[in-house]
């Protein structure tokens, strides 16, 4: 079997490498010429797993071209799609038909993405992925500050985008073979509800503030450097790493008494984070507290 071969029949979320990534993409493209794995069916190849077969998705891009090319692609995935060309459509559908995510595009006309997000974020917390130009890294970082839990930089590939909304909402919804719960500090950790409590108040965290806490509470006293977090908490082999640091600060905006002074999710100078609890004192199911008492 050919190396190609050997690709074509790993599943997506397998691919570890970049350049295998890039080479599986590539090969998708041209697909339609090759015969390998036994099929040049694109149906099987963008076959949708079932947990996210007909989950909706509201995509809002002013430019006409992307936005019917990427309509195409999510239709071809399986999933529902609504559209909207410009910020105020993009608010009011994201109200009345409840998107299970939602791709929004930075640059629209009239209101722009970053304040779409913002006003969305009021009141939802699907999960939004960002278009944003390439270079421009202050728009991005503005987006994620206003809520947005991903970007794809343009130009991108459609496949790509569409990889990556079956990432975020496979996060999204509930986890598939759930985790024992964990009680840590004041905090609770449901995660077949994905909703985390302190001091019995749910706090509210969008789905990769949600993962980055989760991660964290599972492993009390570890310190992370921005790149396996990047890693273990986005699933990425690669990504800027501010994203990190934004949602860093957005899960210490919700937990920490004073966020400019962090006493649980600190920062450990030249190395990445630490989230520091008394584990000693803690019933802590799965979460290594081994010299209890
Ligand atoms: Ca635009």
């Amino acid at each position: 079997m050919t190396l190609e071969e050997r690709l074509a029949r790993r599943p997506l979320n397998s691919l570890r490498n970049r350049d295998e990534y890039r080479l599986r993409l590539l090969d998708r493209v041209t697909a339609g010429s090759r015969t390998y794995a036994g099929s040049v069916n694109t149906t099987q190849h963008s076959a949708i797993p079932n947990e996210l077969a007909g989950r909706r998705i509201l995509l809002v891009e002013d430019e006409e071209m992307i936005a019917g090319v990427v309509r195409g692609y999510l239709v071809q995935a399986g999933f529902l799609v609504d559209m909207a060309a410009d910020g105020f459509t993009a608010l009011h559908l994201a109200k009345t038909h409840a998107p299970d995510l939602i791709i929004l595009d930075r640059m629209l006309p009239g209101l722009d993405g970053a304040e779409v997000c913002r006003r969305i974020r009021e009141t939802m917390s699907m999960p939004i992925i960002l278009l944003t130009a390439l270079g421009t890294e202050e728009d991005r970082i503005l987006g994620l500050e206003m809520g947005a839990d991903d970007y794809v930089t343009k130009p991108f590939s459609p496949r790509e985008l569409v990889l990556r909304v079956k990432s975020v909402l496979r996060r999204s919804i509930k986890e598939f073979s759930p985790e024992p719960a964990v009680e840590l500090a004041g905090f609770v950790l449901n995660p077949a509800a994905r909703i985390i409590t302190s001091d019995g108040r749910p706090l509210g965290l969008t789905v990769r503030e949600f993962d980055l806490l989760a991660f964290f509470l599972r492993r009390p006293n570890q310190v992370f450097s921005r790149e396996e977090l990047i890693r273990g908490v986005w699933g990425w082999d690669f990504g800027d790493l501010s994203t990190v640091t934004v949602h860093v600060r957005r899960v210490r905006e919700k937990i920490e008494k004073d966020p400019t002074k962090p006493e649980l999710l600190k920062t450990v100078w030249g190395v990445g984070y630490r989230f520091d609890v008394d584990v000693t004192s803690q019933a802590t199911p799965g979460a290594g507290a081994s010299n209890v008492g």
